[in-house]
């Protein structure tokens, strides 16, 4: 076999396994894929058709398929490298393939047996590379890489004694196609191509069940410490698929909700949510579903119907392209801490209650009832409206005392209090135990004329009464006098004016005969 038949069969041979290293990088289910290979399998390919193709009379077209070739073997050494489980970097096979160039040009000026002794000699160093790449990796070394690492040594130490021979003996050279060594590169090279074939394509194969075999491993190692790391949680855990159904719950979120965790698969998260609550539901919904996080307080249902408290810090879980694909939700038991908040607002809410209530007559106190004049004194300077004071006295209680006994007066007391929540109704309004046996209205945003009116109204239902008053002089059953006095704001007023007017006026009432309502604008 001659060298240019020899270099055609290297240029089909190349180019089909080129190929087939290009139909296994697109075939994803089976990615045999090696960095460089394919490159030097089209390289090698291009650089023997171009020897084949040679003449001796255009010398640069054989320096550039030299060049081509050459470069094809490089790379071929860098494919080898990573196969043999190392890296290339980038600089390592940038500057070799410009040293490769740059030598071939520099080939360009020299005798014809250097040059062909130059090429064998950057042949023999691409083929020496690689057997070497194969043997350093020695703690695992396959009988498979040996026998490669074995042909490439062979390969390269037959191109140097053919680069050697160049050098030494140019005669030798110059009757080159008749020199056995010139027989047996040919050979060799195209033994070396077969060979390497079969055994790359092997060893490819072997790297990619590794690779394979490791990523499984290494998701084994993970799904092992996910489910260490789930289970020993002290928070539950919830996982939902992009309809906000659970696919995944721990044991400690499943037992605190009352629940097996099978039970919990595929429920929707809504059916957990108290009807009341189903607003904070739909807002974190739509917050996971934008790709937001956020940190929530909420009470879900246990199996038994019973709420419990959590706080849910819930990540979104978005696909590359950023689609929404679920959610995870690490929830912590605030139940306790929770209920004793509650309990504690309850207890406050009542102990304000408490403290702003009378206890005989169930109505506001006298503290209520200065903090909300102060208030709605104060709104006026804004509003520019007026307001109205009632105070009201009963009259000759002591008396009613002395004859029927405390416990009487402290009932019809009582009774007064009772007209008081019938005749003010509007929410704005307050009506008051102002002490003993006074009582007195705050009235917003009401004239001197309704707020007479108004204590008539208490006046006659204090009367309809009909509380047997055997001590009165001035009527047989227990009633009252009343001042009555309405005020605008003015920087020059203060509540302890507006009160003493208030009182003026009852004092006149009582003074001119009880049982009668004295009134009056504020005046400065
Ligand atoms: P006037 O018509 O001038 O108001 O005469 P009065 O007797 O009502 O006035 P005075 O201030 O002399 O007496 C008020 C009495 O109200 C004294 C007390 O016996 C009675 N009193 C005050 N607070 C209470 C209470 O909480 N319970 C009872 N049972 N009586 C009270
Ligand atoms: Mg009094
Ligand atoms: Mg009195």
């Amino acid at each position: 076999m001659d060298l240019r038949t020899v270099m055609l069969l290297l240029a089909v041979g190349s180019f089909l396994f080129g190929l087939l290293l290009l139909v296994f990088k697109f075939n994803k289910d089976n990615p045999h894929e090696v960095p460089f290979w394919i490159a030097a399998k089209l390289l090698q390919a291009a650089g023997s058709l171009m020897l084949y193709f040679r003449t001796i009379h255009f010398e640069s077209f054989t320096v550039l398929a030299n060049t081509v070739l050459l470069l094809g073997f490089a790379y071929e050494a860098w494919a080898v490298r990573i196969l043999a489980g190392r890296l290339v970097k980038r600089w390592m096979h940038i500057t070799t393939s410009a040293g490769i160039v740059l030598a071939c040009l520099i080939s360009l000026f020299l005798a014809s047996h250097y040059r062909t002794g130059l090429v064998f000699f950057l042949q023999s160093v691409f083929f020496l590379l690689p057997g070497m790449f194969l043997f350093r990796k020695s703690e695992k070394i396959s009988s498979l890489r040996s026998l490669l690492a074995i042909c490439y040594c062979g390969a390269g130490i037959v191109f140097l004694i053919g680069s050697f021979v160049c050098f030494s003996s140019p005669e030798y050279v110059l009757n080159l196609e008749k020199g056995a060594l010139f027989a047996i590169i040919p050979f060799v090279s195209y033994c070396i191509f077969l060979i390497s074939v079969f055994i790359l394509l092997m060893l490819a194969k072997e790297r990619s069940e590794m690779q394979a075999l490791q990523i499984q491993k290494n998701l084994e190692k993970s799904k092992i410490q996910f489910q260490i790391i789930v289970e020993t949680a002290l928070e539950g855990i919830l996982i939902f698929d992009n309809q906000y159904r659970i696919t995944f719950a721990n044991n400690k979120m499943a037992s605190v909700l009352g629940y097996t965790v099978d039970e919990m698969l595929g429920r929707p998260y809504y059916s957990f949510f108290p009807e009341s609550d189903m607003q904070i539901y739909k807002q974190q919904e739509s917050l996971r579903k934008k790709g937001k996080d956020s940190v929530y307080e909420c009470c879900l249902l246990r199996k038994d119907g019973q709420k419990h408290w959590f706080l849910v810090s819930a990540k979104a879980i978005l696909d590359e392209s950023g689609r929404f694909e679920g959610s995870f939700g690490m929830l912590t038991d605030i139940n306790q801490r929770k209920e004793m908040e509650l309990q504690l607002e309850e207890s406050n809410r009542q102990l304000t209650e408490l403290s702003n209530k009378d206890s005989l007559t169930g109505i506001a106190n006298r503290r209520l009832f200065d903090a909300t004049l102060e208030q709605e004194y104060s709104r006026l300077r804004r509003t520019k409206s007026r307001l109205s004071v009632i105070l009201f006295d009963l009259d000759f209680f002591k008396a009613y005392n002395d004859y029927y006994g405390h416990v009487m007066g402290d009932e019809c007391l009582r009774r007064i209090g009772g007209v008081l929540n019938d005749c003010i109704t509007r929410s704005i309004d307050l009506a008051a135990r102002y002490g003993g046996e006074e009582f007195a209205c705050i009235l917003p945003d009401t004239d001197l004329e309704p707020a007479v009116k108004i204590a008539e109204k208490i006046r006659q239902r204090i009367m309809d009464l009909k509380i047997e008053h055997k001590k009165s002089p001035v009527s047989e059953y227990v009633t009252a006098s009343f001042g009555v006095t309405t005020v605008q704001y003015s920087p020059e007023t203060s509540l302890e004016d507006i009160i003493a007017t208030a009182d003026k006026l009852l004092y006149k009432a009582k003074t001119s005969g009880r049982n009668r309502i004295e009134y009056g604008e504020y005046k400065a």
